[in-house]
């Protein structure tokens, strides 16, 4: 809760000021409300309340409400990151303010180190609670009080009875899409009858499980949901906040439209699973209004797709499957969907952001593909990220003839190379300064920069070839220096060709075929690096009911030892860094230069795109 932003803006917005937005579903819905003045009456209490409380307050100062309210049962993931994008983001856009709230409603799997967890994630993708002076984060259990009052209200006036049958008459009397549903034979008590009941179930004088609260509406409706659903349910657990001041939990059907309402949420959005859920929270939030316990006009739910990204599981419990059985190293793998797997992976916040805007809000559920993710990636790093030259599969490269070039085998040659090319560069801004690294006698090249006999159209070393270490001298090759005892290269050999240094006069005196990448021995730094790769081999790991573990990609991670120009190794943890021709590295947040000091970094993604082959 660091963020001192006012008025919900994000600290780092994915696009400029006044850039034009697409628009979608959502944002229809709300520009016409805002010009039909659907909420301009509401008044606001300073605080979640009821009816009473809101008409004592001033005039909304929000145009609109929305809310980001996850359980906090687990860490968030990328899915949520879409939820969260539209519910700031809308918010921000339209003179809004989002609530953050956490939905703790449900005693059994919640847990502060997730409420943590949730509310750094929130804020690392750049957005904040805080709005006209105020924080506006709240929890679900704080209502509870709220809610036993509006469950006594629907009791007294005839629209809800306690139901004794047990869960198995429940089920099968609710019938299903061709049969309606039987009347409970306790549907007809009078309400002071399930008055009694209801308090002796909140007293503790019934067994979990031995009766429920149902809403009484319609056993025959073709919505399923409106058969008398479920309100409240006898649960003796110990709730994360209320302790065990409560035996009775309230439904999440029943909870959500009342915390939305308390709230003075006016655009309530969620995925659309939840469509058919739409009718009883209409159905409740009238009644409560109608009893003068909410003011009105009241929420209005509206879904819109959720996010289905390819080779990645968006369910909080199989994500949590794969932590608890060690199939990845935790929440934060880098292999994970999770915020914080994205993060330590290397993604920024503003290409989380771009992906968000990018893949936009519609009504019908679709698959978006992983490359879209990378892609936003690569635009955000693109001018941002500094380059450098790492080598990842080391072969040593001898300059067998520099001591008679340089005068000697210790001469070093301090080389230069921009830090950000030059199409990086906004206008206006300065540059970065240069990166400054050593050439010597002996350099670390890529083994696949060098063959023996080098098959059609190889332009990199081979006997007889010219190329240049990038940033440094031209060369020619002369061939192999040495093999190990499996006829493995280990030792490449050529000839520095004098006057071509990058940026010197000599530079174009002699043509070389190609540019390679190279470190060199003297001032190179040893390296860590972490090769990242789709977590699933399936493109839809858990459709169908499959199961996901089955999927799993033995390869997606390759550690190798690679050497690092000096620039690289001073990076500190979560600095993102182009290896060139490699792709997209970051320093990793919890081990670069950790205990040991050895630099360890991430591959985010590569240069181009992987996925779609
Ligand atoms: P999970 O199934 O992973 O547990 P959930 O939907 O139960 O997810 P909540 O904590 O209840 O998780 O979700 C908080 C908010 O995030 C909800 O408004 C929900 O609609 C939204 N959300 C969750 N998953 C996605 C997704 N894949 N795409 C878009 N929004 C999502
Ligand atoms: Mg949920």
């Amino acid at each position: 809760m660091s963020s001192t932003t006012p008025g919900n803006k994000p600290n780092n917005a994915p696009t400029a000021d006044g850039e034009h937005k697409v628009s979608n579903f959502l944002r229809q819905i709300i520009e016409h409300d805002l010009a039909a003045g659907t909420y301009t009456q509401r008044r606001w209490g300073g605080s979640p309340g009821d009816a009473a409380h809101h008409a004592a307050g001033q005039p909304d100062p929000a145009k609109i409400r929305t809310r980001f309210p996850p359980e906090p049962n687990g860490y968030l993931h990328v899915g949520h990151a879409k939820s969260i994008c539209l519910n700031f983001g809308l918010a921000r856009d339209y003179g809004g303010v989002c609530h953050m709230r956490f939905d703790d409603t449900n005693p059994e799997k919640e847990d502060t180190e997730y409420v943590n967890s949730i509310l750094d994630a929130v804020q690392w993708l750049g957005f904040n609670w805080e709005a006209n002076g105020q924080q506006h984060l709240y929890q679900a259990s704080d209502y509870f009080s709220f809610m036993y009052r509006a469950a006594e209200y629907l009791v007294e006036t005839g629209h809800a009875y306690v139901d004794e049958q047990t869960t198995e008459q429940m089920r099968s009397n609710r019938g299903d899409f061709g049969k309606p549903g039987v009347d409970s034979p306790f549907r007809n008590r009078t309400p002071a009858e399930n008055l009694a009941r209801f308090r002796e179930m909140r007293d503790g004088l019934h067994e979990d499980g031995s009766m429920v609260l149902r809403a009484k509406i319609d056993m025959a409706s073709p919505n399923i949901n409106l058969r008398d659903p479920a309100i409240y349910r006898i649960r003796r657990a110990t709730h994360h906040h209320t302790g065990d001041q409560w035996c009775i939990y309230p439904m999440y059907t029943f909870a959500h439209p009342i915390e939305d309402a308390l709230e003075q949420i006016t655009h309530s959005l969620c995925t659309l699973e939840f469509e058919d859920q739409r009718p009883f929270y209409d159905w409740l939030l009238e009644r409560l209004c109608e009893g003068g316990l909410l003011q009105s006009p009241p929420p209005r739910q509206y879904e819109f797709a959720r996010l289905n990204l390819t080779y990645v599981i968006t369910s909080k419990r199989k994500l949590a499957q794969l932590v608890y059985d060690h199939k990845v190293s935790g929440w934060d793998d880098p292999r994970m969907p999770t915020i914080v797997g994205l993060r330590r992976r290397g993604y920024t916040p503003e290409s989380i952001q771009l992906f968000a805007e990018r893949i936009g809000v519609t009504k019908s559920d679709s698959w978006i593909d992983y490359s879209t993710l990378e892609g936003c990636l690569r635009e955000d790093l693109e001018n941002k990220a500094h380059r450098g030259m790492a080598v990842l599969d080391p072969v040593k490269l001898v300059l067998t003839n520099w001591a008679d070039v340089f005068g000697a085998d210790d001469h070093t040659e301090d080389c230069t190379q921009p830090a950000l090319p030059h199409s990086a560069i906004a206008e206006g801004q300065t540059p970065p300064p240069d990166r400054v690294f050593k050439i010597g006698k002996e350099v670390w090249i890529e083994r696949e920069d060098f063959e023996e006999v080098p098959p059609k159209g190889y332009k990199r070393l081979f006997p007889g070839n010219v190329v240049r270490l990038k940033g440094g001298y031209v060369i020619e090759c002369t061939g192999v220096g040495a093999k190990d005892a499996n006829g493995q290269v280990t030792e490449v050999h050529a000839k520095v060709i004098p006057g071509t240094k990058s940026g010197t006069p000599g530079a174009d005196s002699v043509k070389a075929k190609a540019a390679i990448t190279w470190v060199s021995m003297a001032s190179g730094v040893k390296a860590e690096v972490r090769l990242y790769d789709r977590l699933f081999l399936d493109a839809q790991p858990d459709a169908g009911g499959k199961d996901f573990i089955e999927a799993l990609n033995p390869d997606s991670l390759k550690v190798v030892t690679a050497y690092v120009e000096p620039s690289l190794a001073a990076a500190k943890p979560d600095e993102k860094f182009q290896f060139e021709r490699h792709g997209y590295f970051v320093a990793d947040r919890a081990d670069h230069l950790a205990s040991g000091g050895k630099p360890v970094f991430n591959r985010v993604a590569g240069l181009k795109d992987s996925w779609g082959k």
